[in-house]
């Protein structure tokens, strides 16, 4: 998940918003200015519920953030690496480096992001039945009870114990901490997730034809999100238990092949490509990482118009490169590589480039360590 602009720092953790965000934010909007207020609260100028909808809106996603910066702060605390946080359609992520060391930590970073939610929605209860003891039952009766209601739903669907939730990382822990086996624990919470995703397609689908409209769809749309990151979940789990302890410097490429980028692409083409062995091509400067080209890259560019343009032009650019060091291990690097460099990883040693992580690189090591593990349990 991108940031597509950024909104400073919380805590020390960069905060990001994907334009996606805006979309849940207008729906949310939209169906309390339009829809629930009016029909809760008739007879009050337009502008009050819009005012209101937006106040709710505005309230929840902070909400929403603090959730998410509080998986993170625990994070920190329990000496794991934190990307950053980026709000996003399904809500907000906070991406953390590596992976909790003991089945004590796992509980405490996912637990706390509900507990957080848990809290505001009861603190916003506390207040809406403060007003509506005093009398007050008007629109901003109507704003604390939503808020109340939404923030204690956002705790109870994430406490769902299905991956990639937080109740699936709780699952986690339990199996973690019962079996004292984290990959099985991680296909456990995945496999819930998988299931959860099937329920909730099916259940969407049904509210959809049943006549709920477009909350229907939305449900079905997450059941389909969740399917997909609980897939990717297993997979690394299993990833992971062929590469626990293998570092950056065992499986990459040492010293590629580098480039300049000013030099142009029908340059490349003809006096580097077909002495080329490999599919991405670094660019450097003084030996400094700067780019990124893929083959995939080069042959996007019109034959026309390849010598009126540099590797430059068409590279990952140095802020979306993947940069790793020999010492790092594969398994926190992994979750970091991005689409861009189409999964690859540039390594740099004192800041000069000194090597390079490919898929191929990263599959071939899977099969080492998978033989790894089978002449260990062999023995
Ligand atoms: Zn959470």
């Amino acid at each position: 998940m991108r940031a597509s602009f950024g909104l400073g720092r919380i805590a020390g953790v960069p905060v990001g918003v994907n334009w996606s965000v805006l979309v849940i934010f207008a729906l949310i909007w939209w169906g309390l200015s339009a829809n629930l207020f009016p029909a809760s609260y008739p007879g009050r100028p337009v502008v009050a519920y819009v005012f209101a909808g937006l106040a709710a809106a505005v309230v929840f996603f902070l909400g929403l953030l603090a959730h998410e910066v509080s998986h993170a702060v625990v994070a920190k605390r329990n000496g794991l690496g934190v990307q950053g946080i980026t709000l996003w359609l399904f809500g907000g992520v906070a991406e953390l480096r590596g992976e909790a060391r003991t089945p004590g930590a796992e509980l405490r970073i996912a637990g706390v992001g509900p507990l957080v939610s848990l809290i505001i929605g009861a603190f916003f209860g506390v207040i809406a039945m403060v007003l509506g003891v005093a009398g007050v039952h008007g629109l901003l009766l109507g704003v604390m009870a939503w808020l109340a209601g939404i923030n204690l739903l956002l705790a109870l669907f994430n406490v769902l114990p299905a991956a990639p939730l937080d109740g699936g990382r709780l699952l986690r822990a339990a199996v973690w901490k019962a079996t004292g086996d984290r990959t099985r624990a991680s296909v456990v919470a995945a496999r819930a997730g998988w299931v959860l995703g099937v329920v909730l397609i099916g259940l969407g689908l049904w509210r959809f034809l049943s006549g709920a409209g477009f909350g229907g769809l939305w449900l079905a749309l997450i059941g389909w999100f969740l399917i997909g990151a609980a897939s990717m979940e297993e997979r690394q789990a299993r990833m992971g238990s062929a590469l626990r302890g293998v570092r950056v410097g065992e499986v990459m490429t040492p010293q590629p092949q580098t480039a300049s980028g000013e030099l142009t692409v029908a340059d490349f083409v003809d006096n580097y490509l077909f002495a080329y062995r490999h599919t991405a091509l670094p660019l450097t400067e003084d030996g400094r990482p700067v780019g990124l080209v893929t083959l995939d890259r080069v042959r996007g560019v019109p034959s026309d118009q390849r010598s009126s343009t540099t590797l430059e032009a068409v590279a990952c650019r140095a802020d979306d490169l993947v940069l790793t060091s020999p010492d790092e291990q594969l398994t926190d690097l992994l979750p970091r590589l991005s689409e861009c460099a189409d999964g690859r990883a540039l390594v740099v040693a004192n800041g000069n480039l000194v090597g390079i992580v490919s898929p191929s690189d990263i599959s071939r090591a899977v099969q080492r360590g998978h033989l790894r593990t089978q002449v260990t349990t062999d023995h």
